[in-house]
């Protein structure tokens, strides 16, 4: 069978699959990437953002269909659908109306010559290599500003949406991009380094997890090109004070609930201080228990079922091996009786920071709470972590949350708020959760040549 196919997630049934390219196929694919830059670099600015703004109302006219299909690709349930496609247009509309200011040329003050500028120009073709978790948001990010930019991109999107990444090229063609422009490749994923060793391709952007990436870095790195990786993370939630640890303790569990737990910023070590350790953990198991599992057409559903059987059983093995080391599964954590990758969510305490399960990235619905002594205590548990992607620091003194935000070692820390990502401010993170920015003015700095021209 081939390994791209919709299996719906809420029965396990195979719906539909979809061949595989041969690498023998790949170079015409590549060849037609890069004569579609030679008429995309030369599209002004301003006809590339009307294909972004156009390609945005699309988005927002399908927003039913376009939920309903990663509702059954990977379990999402409708109302996260339709945030996550609000998104995408909202970033579409971003880049449309910012990036011709962030790419215009920058003068510098240089002084021995009549003008000393810098134009921020494309590099060529790219690849992308995204996940399953935001099937559109994920490529919305990495691709929205490089079509600014005027690159063209190759896109392999996770074996499990290829019906989601097949309509995004869909969209984006009948908003007015060329064919060539954005191409969606059912491709193994071996055969990227065969892409990647193309000179005429000029960098990489992954999402996914630390072996994924390491292995793309490897190839990107010998063939010299460039590269953003947004891996995983080990996020801290750190909770210093509150006048309500009822209402903290269900938003904990509603984000990390959230698309089921399957989220590279979702607060995946919630670390609270002694005082209020006790109540937070009784609120947050009744919050548990009430988060209503269900398929994702449901409007009831909080939480849909896990992407993939593997997903589920990865997760459910984690938590079974925290336990076998200590560690209190004070609720949840089951494998329910009924098709489809469904699991409880789950709720576990006294689990060791330098253990195994404090280490690694539990990517699914696992609600983790660590106690801290003080606030210097909660900082040592937060920073106890190879990765760092988001934090957030939780408190009602917004200076005393402030300081504490900026010792953190992440990327992006929130005070008072965790799992924000918006166009408007850069994404991304340091150590093992990768490295390079996605949004904001950094997005479309990645995949640019910055050439200098001095006239004297
Ligand atoms: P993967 O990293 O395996 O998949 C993400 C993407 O990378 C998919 O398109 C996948 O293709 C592709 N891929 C996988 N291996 C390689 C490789 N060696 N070379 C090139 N491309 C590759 O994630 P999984 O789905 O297996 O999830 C496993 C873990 O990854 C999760 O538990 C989580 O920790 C992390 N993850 C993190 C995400 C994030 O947002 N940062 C998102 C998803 C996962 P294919 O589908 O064909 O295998």
């Amino acid at each position: 069978m081939s390994k791209y196919a919709l299996t719906n997630a809420n029965t396990g049934e195979v719906e539909q699959t979809f061949e595989t390219l041969t690498p023998e196929q790949l170079p015409a694919i590549i060849d037609a990437a890069d004569e579609a830059f030679t008429l995309w670099k030369a599209t002004p600015i301003g006809q590339r953002g009307k294909v972004l703004r156009t390609f945005a109302d699309l988005v927002d006219e399908n927003a039913d269909e376009l939920a309903d299909i990663i509702g059954r690709e990977m379990g999402k349930p409708l109302a996260q659908g339709k945030s996550e496609l609000e998104k995408v247009a909202r970033t579409a509309r971003w880049f449309a109306d910012k990036a011709p200011i962030h790419l215009a040329p920058t003068e510098l003050e240089a002084s021995g010559a009549e003008r000393t500028y810098v134009v921020h120009q494309p590099l060529g073709v790219l690849l992308g290599v995204m996940p399953w978790n935001f099937p559109y948001n994920q490529i919305a990010r990495f691709v929205l500003p490089n079509l600014m930019v005027g690159n063209t991109i190759l896109m392999k999107q996770a074996s499990i949406c290829p019906v989601s990444s097949q309509k995004f090229q869909e969209l984006l063609e009948e908003a007015g991009l060329p064919r060539g422009v954005y191409t969606n490749i059912y491709m193994d994923s071996k055969d990227t380094e065969k892409i990647l060793k193309d000179f005429r391709v000029k960098g990489v952007s992954l999402t996914g997890s630390e072996g994924a990436g390491a292995s793309i870095a490897s190839i990107a790195g010998e063939n010299l090109k460039r590269q953003v990786l947004e891996l995983g993370g080990n996020d801290p939630f750190v909770v210093l004070d509150t006048s309500d640890v009822k209402k903290l303790a269900q938003q904990a569990v509603t984000y990390r609930t959230t698309n089921a737990g399957q989220v590279c910023t979702s607060p995946k070590r919630i670390i609270v201080l002694e005082e209020y350790y006790d109540d937070f953990v009784a609120a947050a198991k009744e919050a548990v228990e009430n988060v209503t599992v269900g398929n994702y057409d449901d409007p009831n559903t909080d939480m849909g079922p896990m992407s993939s059987e593997s997903a589920r059983d990865d997760v459910l093995k984690q938590i079974q091996d925290a336990v076998a080391n200590g560690a209190t599964l004070v609720t949840g954590g089951e494998k329910l009786d009924r098709p489809g990758w469904f699991m409880s969510p789950a709720l576990l305490t006294d689990v060791d920071v330098e253990s195994e399960a404090g280490q690694e990235e539990i990517f699914g619905p696992v609600v983790n709470v660590f106690k801290a002594k003080d606030e210097e205590d909660a900082l040592r548990i937060a920073n106890a972590t190879e990765f760092g992607l988001m934090a957030s620091v939780w408190t009602e003194d917004l200076e005393r949350g402030r300081l504490f935000a900026e010792r953190i070692n992440a990327g992006m820390t929130f005070v008072n708020k965790h799992m924000e990502s918006e166009p408007a401010f850069p994404f991304g993170g340091i150590n093992r959760s990768g490295f390079g920015r996605e949004n904001e003015r950094w997005a479309l700095r990645e995949f640019t040549n910055e050439h200098l021209v001095r006239v004297h």
